[in-house]
């Protein structure tokens, strides 16, 4: 051991040996990984070892897919074995619904590349698998790239090729303590202290220590997870070939062979938490005690799906214990504001995903950022109100009990909810708000006209339909008010705010008393950001965007800090409500007297709205004539009950933000994680339109300037109406022209102004002229769908200035 690295991965797991093997094969030197006990002596040991296609975020999937490949490929590096089993695995339908969500599925696979897949019948699944009953089973999907690994040789292989590549693995020496320092961390171990530029939490079962170490209070607890192995079954014995991996959702039970047997294990309706705090240090290489009452119900369940079971005898009971986040995907990436910090927890499926996570953390530390869209993975998706024991209790408890139960599109889960509310939440409610939650607020999605309204959960369009179709026409004919405390506000201030806001954004800047769209973009020419900038005058900014992206902007802005510069996440202090409609100045100018007819479209500025000092921006997501009117957080009720009261004879009605997902996408406005991710350049978006090319040097503006120069991007967004029956498009349906895959769908929904099934979507540029006919496949079914110009409500913009 040295005592110095530029490195410390801290944890022998299969995703810290991933890290290691991935930092050391991109080339960095003196890179480490320090193990308390031996490599594996976590959850890895015991793990099943499968490995299988579906995640419900395509960008996870197609890291899963990544790792997979890999599994073969560290074989042959290290030449230590990986005990590969890759039997094809199929995934089992048991209700209509699942059966459709399935078939939606199989067609969001071929979005992403992920071919090898295909749709099977019962009967089929019943020959692939003939130990199977297919009783109740509508259909499945069939992946020929699934299967299990030995968990030991894994880990080992991982580590080996790290070591082939320069790296080092140093076993028996916890790490006792860190310290920040001004070049990195200064690690305490039990060998000695080493010096490290770089610290990575893979410690699994221990990561929660590991972060409060460093201070940090990380949203993750083990939970524990029941699996069965039998003694030899003939009629699996007498097979010549491997039985399939088999996940059946509706009996939350996954299945593979083991030797001549079977392994049944079990996702517990009844989960039991473990040592929330983190394992004690001492515990080593062992299984907790089975609780068979606790898995009852699912074990029937599996006897009956297995019929062979019910005459085995089982060989052996593993009850081990690994980690879930709250929305149970990693927690990876680096903690803002403690530099050289970063994670690789929380990863529930380590061997299927331990590949993707040690890829991107190792691009992630190289160069900057990851490749692909990592979002559903990072930290900092999470802020610090995930930090609380009973939240993650709550979370984390939701999402294994229903790790194999359907979430539909529309479905509301209660787990840590309501937590963070705005101020007006209450008087929201009893005007029949229903709420979504956003980075821990809750959002008004709409108004239900009784309180007996139940929506009902669908893959198609609900039981709100109407609901929001009321909201939409308001917003388009009269005027609505939508409480808009669910986006992020940021100041800035300082000398230097200014020459930073200009170096960061990649927008020329507003001019005092206007606002303006701002992409940011990376280094290398991605997009950070689609945010909105307010110059209010006398040095004072502010910066606008999506509420979840909190944590993540503010870690990005801290990180690019500059001198003479101060930076505020004032989102908690100040919110608001907007008002949008062509009634909405008419419902202004009742309540102040200020200049609001000469406030332009893109002015901003400060009125008395009521009694209330209001920052006043004329803009709207929904397309109309717009005010968002920012006030402070003790202020928002009285401002909501004085906008009603005003608007009350203008047709004034209140709208969630399903109705704005629909109003934008009339205006074929994009939003942040569908149309513009981490993953999309300005160019394939249509951000370049809002690039201040000849404003001088800006982050990303070569990559930008490459870009355009070069002939663009060879994907380009655009606007579709799609032939839909009773459902819209969601989101990586893939699209399809004379049977070629030609791209895939960001986002859909309804337009209600225009009558039509919309959506946008990124498409190769031949496929992009308007009146292209393609088609679109919509909850699993095809349907035609023609490229439209964008903006099919209002394309000259009139609405929005009058
Ligand atoms: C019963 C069961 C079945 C499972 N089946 C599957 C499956 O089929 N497929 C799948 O993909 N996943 C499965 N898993 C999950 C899988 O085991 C985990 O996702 C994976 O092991 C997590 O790996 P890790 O490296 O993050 O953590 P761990 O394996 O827990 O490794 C963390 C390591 O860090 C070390 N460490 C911690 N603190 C320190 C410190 N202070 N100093 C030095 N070292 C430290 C520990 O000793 C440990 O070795 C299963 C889990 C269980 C319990």
């Amino acid at each position: 051991m040295l005592s110095h690295y530029r490195v410390v991965v801290i944890g022998g797991g299969v995703v810290g040996a991933s890290v290691l093997y991935h930092l050391a094969k991109f080339g960095w030197k003196d890179v480490c990984l320090i193990e308390r006990s031996v490599l594996t002596a976590g959850s890895s040991w015991h793990a099943a070892g499968g490995f299988h296609a579906l995640n419900a975020d395509p960008n996870i999937a197609a890291l899963q897919a990544y790792t997979i490949d890999l599994l073969t490929e560290i074989e042959k590096e290290s030449g230590q074995s990986v005990g590969m089993h890759m039997t094809g695995g199929l995934t089992l339908a048991g209700t209509p619904d699942r059966w459709e969500w399935l078939q939606s599925a199989y067609r969001i696979y071929q979005s992403i590349g992920i071919e090898d897949v295909r749709l099977v019948t019962p009967e089929e699944a019943g020959k692939l698998c003939p130990v199977l009953s297919t009783d109740g089973i509508l259909g499945g999907m069939w992946a020929d790239r699934e299967g299990y690994v030995d968990t030991t040789g894994t880990v080992h292989a991982y580590a080996r090729a790290a070591r082939n590549n320069g790296a080092e693995v140093i076993e028996h020496n916890r790490v006792l303590e860190l310290r920040q320092t001004p070049e990195g961390w200064d690690v305490v171990t039990e060998k000695g202290t080493i010096h490290a530029e770089h610290v990575i939490n893979a410690a699994g079962l221990w990561a929660k220590q590991v972060g409060r170490m460093a201070g940090i209070e990380l949203p993750v607890s083990p939970l524990s997870h029941h699996y069965l192995l039998t003694e030899t079954i003939p009629e699996i014995a007498a097979l010549d070939h491997e039985i399939p991996l088999v996940v059946d959702l509706e009996g939350f039970t996954y299945m593979r062979q083991d030797q001549k047997g079977m392994l049944l294990g079990i996702y517990e309706i009844n989960h039991k938490h473990w040592m929330m705090d983190g394992a004690p240090w001492d515990y080593g290489i062992e299984l907790l005690q089975e609780d068979i009452d606790r898995i009852e119900n699912e074990l029937r369940l599996g006897f009956e799906r297995y019929p062979v079971l019910q005459k085995a005898g089982v060989r052996n009971w593993v009850n081990g214990a690994f980690t879930f986040s709250p929305d149970g995907n990693p927690l990876v990436g680096p903690v803002r504001g403690k530099p050289g910090y970063w994670c690789a927890c929380a990863v529930m499926a380590g061997f299927l995903q331990g590949g993707g996570v040690g890829k991107s953390l190792a691009e992630w530390m190289i160069h900057g950022e990851p490749e692909a869209d990592v979002f559903g993975m990072d930290v900092a998706r999470y802020g610090p109100y995930a930090q609380n024991k009973e939240y993650i209790r709550q979370t984390t408890g939701q999402f294994y009990t229903r790790r194999f139960v359907m979430t539909y599109p529309n479905e509301q889960l209660p787990a840590g909810r309501p937590l963070r509310m705005s101020p007006a939440h209450s008087e929201m409610t009893a005007a029949g708000a229903r709420f979504g939650v956003s980075f821990g607020l809750e959002v008004p999605i709409y108004f239900a006209p009784s309180p007996d309204f139940v929506e009902n959960p669908t893959l198609r369009r609900s039981n709100a339909f109407p609901i929001v179709a009321d909201e939409c026409r308001a917003v388009r004919e009269t005027v609505g008010l939508l409480d808009t405390s669910g986006f992020s506000r940021f100041e800035v201030s300082g000398p230097k705010a200014q020459d930073w806001l200009n170096r960061t954004m990649a927008s020329r800047l507003p001019g005092p008393g206007r606002a303006r769209l701002a992409p940011m973009l990376s280094e290398t020419g991605k997009l950070k950001g689609d945010l909105t900038v307010f110059n209010w005058g006398e040095g004072t900014w502010w910066i606008m965007g999506s509420y979840y992206l909190r944590e993540w902007h503010m870690r990005w802005f801290e990180a690019h800090r500059t001198e003479g510069v101060a930076l505020r996440d004032i989102s908690d202090a100040m919110v608001g409500f907007s008002l949008a409609g062509p009634n909405a100045r008419k419902v202004l100018k009742k309540l102040t007297d200020g200049p609001i007819d000469a406030l332009p479209f893109m002015g901003c500025g400060t009125f008395d709205v009521g009694l209330i000092r209001a920052k006043v921006g004329r803009l709207s997501v929904a397309g109309e004539l717009g005010y968002e009117i920012n006030c402070n957080a003790a202020e928002h009720i009285a401002l909501r009950r004085t906008l009603i009261e005003a608007g009350a004879d203008l047709g004034l009605r209140e709208y969630g933000y399903n109705a704005l997902l629909s109003l934008r996408l009339e205006k074929s406005f994009g939003i942040w994680s569908k149309e513009f991710t981490q993953a999309y350049t300005p160019g394939m978006t249509g951000m370049d339109r809002w690039i201040g090319w000849d404003k001088g040097d800006f982050t990303g503006r070569d990559a930008a300037l490459r870009e355009r120069d070069g002939g663009g991007s060879p994907q380009v967004l655009v606007t579709l109406d799609i032939d839909a029956l009773d459902a819209d498009a969601d989101g990586y349906e893939p699209i399809w022209r004379d049977g070629r895959r030609v791209g895939f769908v960001t986002s859909g929904g309804f337009g209600h102004a225009v009558g039509k099934s919309l959506a946008m979507a990124l498409v190769d540029r031949d496929a992009s002229a308007t009146g292209t006919a393609l088609s679109v496949h919509v909850v699993g079914v095809e349907r035609p769908a023609q490229v439209i110009a964008p903006s099919p409500y209002d394309p000259q913009g009139n609405a929005m200035r009058p």
